[in-house]
Formats: C-alpha cells, structure tokens, sequence
C-alpha cells in the first residue's frame, strides 16, 4: 500500500558511494566500469564476449536513494545518509548506518576516516562528524534542557564473538534476558564531552582493530566495527546511534580456500550479512519471523531494528575497477534487495 512504501521510504534510506581508482588499479591498467548519470543512478558497463569473440558492454542500471561518484567528499555522503538520522536519537530513536562492500571499496574510509597514511585523519570519517553534530544539537535550547550525557562504544564482531577496541579486545557475552533484550556484557561506555574526546575514542579503538594483523586488511576486513554514540537522561538510555563498517561482502575466494578457519569465518559473515538483509527488510513491517538471532551482529542490533522510531542507512561501496565488476554487482543486488519491498 502507499501507506507501507512511504514508511519505507522514510526508514531506509540506501546509497552508493563509488570510490576512485586507486594506485594499483592504475598501474595495472584497470578500467573504470562504472558510471553515475544522475543523482541516484548507478551503472555498470560489464565488458564481455560473444562466441564469436566480438566483444560488448552489458550495461546494468540501479536506482538508489542517492548514487556518490568518485569526487563526493565524505562530508557529502555524511549530509545525506547519517546526518538526517542524528535528530532521531535526540527524540528518543534509533538510528544505525552501515557501511557495506567489497574489501577495499571504500568502508573504513567513509565511517572511520583516513588510517590509510600515516598522518591518521578520523575527523572527517562519519563517526566523527555524527559526533560533532551531536554535540552541536545538544546545545540547542530544546534538548539542552534534557540534561543528556553522551556515552560512546566500540566494539568488533569477528568469527560471532564480541570484542571491546575500547578494551584492550576483552571478550564479551552476549545476553538475552526474557524479555529479549541483548546485554553485551561489561562492555565499556565511555562518557564523552566534546568531538576531540571522540576522535581519541576512535583512534583507540582503531589501532586495537589493526593489531596483530599481519597484512593491514587480513583481521578487519572479516569483522564488523560497531561505533555506537549513546544519549543518556537520569541514567537511562534515551537514544543510541549505531554506526557499523560491515566485513567485506567478498566470499568467492573462501569457499574454495584450504583453510578451515578462514572458511568457518567466511561462512559466518555469509550468514550475519543475510540475516542483516532480512531484519533491515522487516524494519517497522511487524514481521513475525525477523532472523534477529541468526548471527551475532543481528542479535546485537536487535534494539535498533524493532523501536518504534528507528531508522536506518545503508552506504554502499563499490571500487570501480573491470576486476571487482562481479562483486560490484553482488553489491549493488543486496543493496536493492534492501530497498525492495
Ligand atoms: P574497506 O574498509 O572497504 O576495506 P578502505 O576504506 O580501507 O576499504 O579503502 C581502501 C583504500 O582506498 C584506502 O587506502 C582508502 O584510503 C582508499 N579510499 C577508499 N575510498 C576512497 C575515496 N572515496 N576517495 C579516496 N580514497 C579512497
Ligand atoms: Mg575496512
């Protein structure tokens, strides 16, 4: 009905956020497949061959909220993905963006910032600038009158298991009491005052992320980043804002891999990313079998799925070399199913 779809519209926003090539695409001569005609369309020009070796493009049109080319700023996708949403945990909401893609595609750098060089910049990724509007909103005479405390965490899900990047990766329990509500236990919130204790919050909890890896995508690129800012009133929880850098959506390679672990891991991420799809698709739909606890990460979330004021966002991220072409499109296929009703 009208009714459902102009719910949905206004629950889940889904966007696509294309990065550009990178050194090594260049140096390899990789070509650029993708195009963005018009603010919210996305193409992909497959190249491919007929029996007889002539060769074509097959063009693929997508349609999203919003389509972000390769010169668009993270300031800009902040404007329109997250920063609509900020508002809602001010009105005692839900709110939860993630970012999800290929490895590689752009996720850290759109919710974290740049950890890429070695001047370290999280300031412009999202977390940061979802931090600094909340801090700027609760100067505003309406909310400054709640007397909010705001609290952050950071937290890793890797192999279905919860680790503290604000404590020195402790191992958490999940709990669900019988009311079902999730507990991650003992994990740390911290409480912060102003943007620049966020960033050093970030900058912790990011190195825990990359330590004792030993290539700078190997741990981080199988699990997901969970950076949640908390609103706290008389010391119950008013608002969370949940922003998550998903493991990479790439699994091709892992079925085929000789390592049991590396396979267990692979097919853990399968199950949480699909399990994500379904409970983002059943958000405000009352869907009596939503799989929230099919994977940790669904399980975790499950307060922001089911509140009556929760919206959500979804970035998208795609690289825009001919290599990644298929999980480009495995990417852009979720992306829509997402959306679809
Ligand atoms: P992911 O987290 O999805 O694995 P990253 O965010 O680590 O990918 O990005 C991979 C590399 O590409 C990093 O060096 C990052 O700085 C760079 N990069 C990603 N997105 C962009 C962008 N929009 N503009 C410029 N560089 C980018
Ligand atoms: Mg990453």
């Amino acid at each position: 009905t009208t009714a459902d779809l102009v719910m949905d519209l206004y629950m889940i926003c889904v966007c696509v956020r294309k990065r550009p090539l990178n050194k090594r695409e260049l140096s390899l001569k990789d070509l650029d497949v993708i195009t963005i005609p018009s603010k919210d369309v996305v193409m992909v020009h497959e190249p491919k061959q007929k029996v007889d070796l002539t060769r074509y493009l097959e063009n693929q049109t997508f349609r999203f909220d919003y389509a972000f080319d390769d010169s668009t700023t993270n300031e800009m996708v902040y404007r329109f993905t997250a920063r609509p949403l900020v508002e809602t945990i001010f009105e005692r909401g839900m709110a939860t963006c993630f970012a999800y893609g290929q490895t590689g595609s752009g996720k850290t750098h759109t919710m974290g910032g740049d950890f890429s060089g070695k001047n370290q910049d999280c300031s412009k990724g999202i977390y940061a600038l979802a931090a600094q509007d909340v801090f700027l909103m609760l100067k505003k005479p309406n909310y400054k009158k709640l007397d909010l405390q705001v609290y952050a965490t950071f937290f890793e899900i890797y192999s279905g298991k919860v680790f503290d990047l604000l404590n020195h990766k402790a191992k958490l329990r999940v709990l669900e009491d019988g009311k079902q509500q999730v507990q991650v236990v003992g994990l740390h919130e911290h409480e912060v005052k102003c943007t620049e204790d966020v960033l050093k919050l970030i900058k912790v909890g990011n190195s825990y992320r990359m330590s004792g890896q030993t290539s700078a995508n190997a741990h981080s690129s199988r699990s997901h980043a969970v950076f949640q800012i908390i609103l706290q009133r008389k010391g119950k929880m008013h608002g969370k804002f949940s922003l998550i850098d998903l493991a990479g959506n790439e699994r091709g390679a892992d079925t085929i891999s000789s390592n049991k672990q590396t396979r267990l891991e692979g097919a853990e991420i399968n199950k949480s990313l699909l399990a994500l799809k379904e409970c983002i698709r059943a958000l405000g739909r009352n869907k009596p079998h939503t799989p929230f606890r099919a994977s940790k990460l669904t399980q975790v979330l499950r307060d922001s799925f089911i509140g009556e004021n929760s919206r959500t966002c979804m970035i998208a991220t795609i690289s825009p070399g001919m290599i990644s072409c298929e999980n480009t499109l495995n990417t852009l296929r979720y992306a829509n199913r997402v959306k679809e009703l």
